[in-house]
């Protein structure tokens, strides 16, 4: 067989907010398309009317694309396999209906709710397959006559997958490897729903899959039970030959390693599960966000990306460019992948590190502007300068520098006690006159050596000067290394907050 052209897709069904897990799936699949050249499809899943969510779809395509995880096809994309939204292929569905009924790989049943209800009350473990469907309301046990009456009267009905008990089937899967699974323990699926004429996940997904060509099924774990199902269609469709390729993915664990991540422990842990902030349109809830939580779109591609996979060594930090570059479904891993949101954090901290000042300080800005300060650029870029390596956030930034911008009202209590000596005053009064004469500022190390001369042939006590010093420039005891701080803040100001501290504190 010669090569297939790799085609994949990311398939969400537009019921909430997309979880960051699917993000992870959506990030695997355009790895994957862009190391092979391939096409990367954008295909909404929506024949589930009840669980529509409205905003869903528009908010799975923002997020999307705030990470720079761009489609070559689909909804909002366009495409020549379209439409690519399964409500508005609903024509296209019905004559594979047929097919398997025709092929007597599927039949017909007019079981009620209500009926079914009361079968899981007789029937310990009730499940709609070969040993209980000949004692169901169906097509293979009503006269042919008694089913074409009942449709043309108008009765709803579902048509359900006919599984064969007894059969080994093998899922072949490029993570896991070869999954066998014994048919019996699978139920007749429902395909097809009369009442709002639409097909049911299974057969639209296989479908689609199909007709859009798609080469590789790269999804999230707990799609792998649908697996043998979807393998029986393909065959049953008679489209074996051209069946994708699967890869099932690990899920996303607990960040205590037990159980699924949930957008609970999201809430529980104070962090976000979803990549854009999302307010649920029914209850008007919030969840917060990746973007809106202040990391940077690079920073959560790197951290998904490790989720699951890694490149056989220990390099953490990677573009997207390298991603695609080095990543491979033979490296993803088959056991969950615990959600450990420190290191997340640690992410977004080495690309910040990474940012020009300048990019940073156009973050910073309207943080600044919010706190009311209108500083000029080159003063802004001087702070990210000195500051950035203390933060994980750019919105920590206004935490960690902003006496840069504001000078200090009062001063700290605890630390005048401990810092402000009997002579102090004195001292920073001399002090101010040696930095009088330093020309300038912005020569840091001639700044603290002409500085360090000056205490040493006084024989002050360099500790006590630096502290009194940082006391008066700060308000309390924190801050960057003393001479950047002068550097940033510049003669002037750093004289006028020497002789405001000397006149206050005496
Ligand atoms: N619509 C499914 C979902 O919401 C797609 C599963 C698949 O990729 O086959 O995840």
């Amino acid at each position: 067989m010669s090569e297939r052209k790799v085609r994949v897709r990311f398939a969400p069904s537009p019921t909430g907010a997309l979880h960051i897990g699917g993000v992870r799936t959506a990030l695997y699949n355009y790895l994957y398309a862009r190391q092979h050249g391939g096409d990367m499809i954008l295909r909404i899943e929506d024949t589930d009317s009840h669980r529509f969510v409205p905003g869903a779809e528009a908010y799975i395509i923002e997020s999307l694309e705030w990470l720079g995880i761009r489609f070559d096809e689909g909804v909002s994309y366009g495409g020549q396999y379209g439409p690519y939204r399964q409500s508005e292929r609903k024509h296209i569905y019905r004559q594979y209906v047929d097919r398997l009924l025709e092929a007597g790989k599927a039949y017909i049943a007019f079981d009620t709710p209500a009926e079914l209800e009361e079968k899981r009350k007789e029937i310990p473990n009730f499940q709609y397959d070969a040993s209980t469907r000949m004692q169901m309301r169906n097509s293979l046990t009503m006269p042919a006559g008694e089913v074409e009456e009942r449709i043309a009267s108008g009765e709803q009905y579902v048509v359900r997958m006919k599984i064969e008990p007894g059969e080994d089937i093998k899922v072949n899967d490029l993570i896991r490897g070869e999954v066998t699974i014994n048919s019996s323990i699978l139920d007749d699926k429902v395909l097809y729903k009369s009442a709002d004429n639409l097909p049911t996940y299974h057969l639209a997904n296989i479908v689609d899959d199909h007709l859009m060509e798609v080469s590789h099924v790269i999804r999230g774990e707990e799609w792998l039970p649908s697996a043998p199902l979807h393998v029986l269609l393909y065959r049953a469709l008679g489209w074996e030959d051209t069946m994708p390729r699967f890869a099932h993915l690990p899920l996303l664990l607990k960040p205590d390693g037990n159980g699924k991540l949930s957008k609970r422990d999201g809430d529980r842990l104070g962090f976000p599960v979803f990549p854009l902030e999302w307010k649920d349109p029914k209850t008007g809830d919030i969840s917060s966000g990746y973007r809106e939580s202040g990391y940077l779109p690079e920073a959560v591609v790197n951290f998904l990306a490790l989720l699951g996979w890694n490149p056989g060594n220990d390099q953490e930090i990677m573009s997207m460019q390298e991603l695609v570059d080095l990543f491979s479904l033979e490296r993803c891993s088959r056991s969950g992948a615990k959600f450990d949101y420190e290191k997340g954090k640690w992410f977004n901290h080495k690309y910040i590190q990474e940012k020009s000042n300048e990019e940073l300080a156009g973050l910073f800005l309207p943080e600044l502007e919010a706190h009311g300060i209108d500083a000029p650029m080159e003063k802004v870029v001087k702070v990210v300068a000195v500051m950035k390596s203390r933060v994980n956030f750019v919105k920590e930034l206004w935490g960690q520098s902003s006496f840069f911008f504001v000078a200090p009202e009062s001063y700290d209590e605890k630390t005048v006690k401990k810092r402000w000596k009997e002579d102090s005053a004195a001292q920073l009064t001399e002090l101010a006159g040696v930095l009088a004469a330093v020309e300038d500022f912005d020569q840091v190390e001639s700044t603290e050596n002409t500085v360090k001369a000056w205490i040493e042939r006084q024989g002050y006590h360099l500790g006590n000067i630096m502290n009194a010093f940082r006391l008066a420039l700060v308000g309390e005891s924190k801050g960057p290394q003393m001479f950047d701080l002068t550097a940033v803040l510049g003669k002037e100001e750093t004289l006028r907050r020497l002789y405001k501290a000397i006149e206050t504190l005496g």
